[in-house]
């Protein structure tokens, strides 16, 4: 993949709202051509009329094997080929360990980590015929855990193990694997969370501090899909100047 954008294909996952959204609506702003996926339909039809370059718009849900490699199938037949994924789609159902609902834990593994590596499973082979990127969102959690989000933290502490794994298989075939870490963010990802307490406390930290905004990851990610080929930025951090952990 080349230091322009223009003309790339990319598919970004979870691109219905927040981090996913303002990274399909940024690419497509530098020329990519942009396949975007998630389950809320209707929030993709809205970003394809508000982006200005090509989008297309795909049902996923990243933890059905099939719906994955439909999408990634369909972003080919229809560009051609793909440049880059973007796997960003993600649930963060924060909660203690003691009584917890174990279904949010499925949900969390399904979503972030076994979702995210079956679009990599599935782009891989294009990957390698472009000599593409794989951007793997994962979070300040993927580096430090803290009390009531053990669950989430494994997810994103995986992903950065598969990815540093990936990196190794694939780096001398041209194929650059980046892993970005935001830290508070302004989405509606907190917003899922059941329990109420939980909820709360993830309100007061937000309000506690000036939070990044979604358009501040997509910048990142900008920056590392625009290098040169010999460079691969394989790692951002990103956090508020305001968040101390
Ligand atoms: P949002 O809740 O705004 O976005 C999450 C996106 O993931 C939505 O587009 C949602 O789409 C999609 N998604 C969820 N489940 C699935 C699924 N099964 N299949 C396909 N898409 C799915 O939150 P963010 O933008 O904040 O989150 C994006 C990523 O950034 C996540 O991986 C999150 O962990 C990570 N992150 C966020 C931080 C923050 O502070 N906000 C900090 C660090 C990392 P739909 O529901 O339509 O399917």
């Amino acid at each position: 993949m080349s230091n322009t954008l223009e003309g790339k294909t990319v598919l970004v996952t979870g691109a219905s709202s927040g981090i996913g959204q303002a990274t399909a609506l940024a690419l497509s702003k530098a020329g990519a051509r942009v396949a975007i996926g998630a389950r809320r339909a209707d929030r993709l039809k809205d970003l394809a009329q508000d982006a200005p370059g090509e989008i297309l718009a795909l049902d996923l849900d990243v933890t059905d094997r099939q719906s994955v490699q439909d999408a990634v199938t369909a972003t080919v037949d229809h560009f051609g080929t793909l440049d880059a994924l973007v796997n960003n789609a993600g649930v963060m159902l924060s909660g203690m360990i003691l009584n917890a609902d174990t279904t949010e834990w499925t949900r969390m593994v399904d979503t972030n980590l076994l979702g995210s590596m079956y679009t990599v499973h599935a782009a891989l082979p294009h990957l390698l015929e472009s000599k593409g990127a794989v951007v793997q969102i994962s979070s300040t959690s993927g580096r430090t855990a803290s009390a009531g989000g053990g669950v989430y933290a494994a997810t994103k502490f995986g992903i950065t193990a598969f990815a540093e794994a990936l990196r190794q298989e694939v780096t001398t075939q041209g194929v650059r694997v980046i892993v970005v870490e935001p830290g508070m963010v302004s989405t509606e990802l907190a917003t899922h969370i059941t329990d109420p307490a939980m909820q709360t406390m993830a309100k007061n930290y937000a309000e506690s501090m000036r939070t990044l905004q979604a358009d501040d990851i997509a910048a990142a990610v900008l920056y590392a899909l625009s290098q040169p080929e010999h460079v691969a930025v394989n790692e951002i951090l990103i956090r508020p100047t305001d968040q101390a952990r």
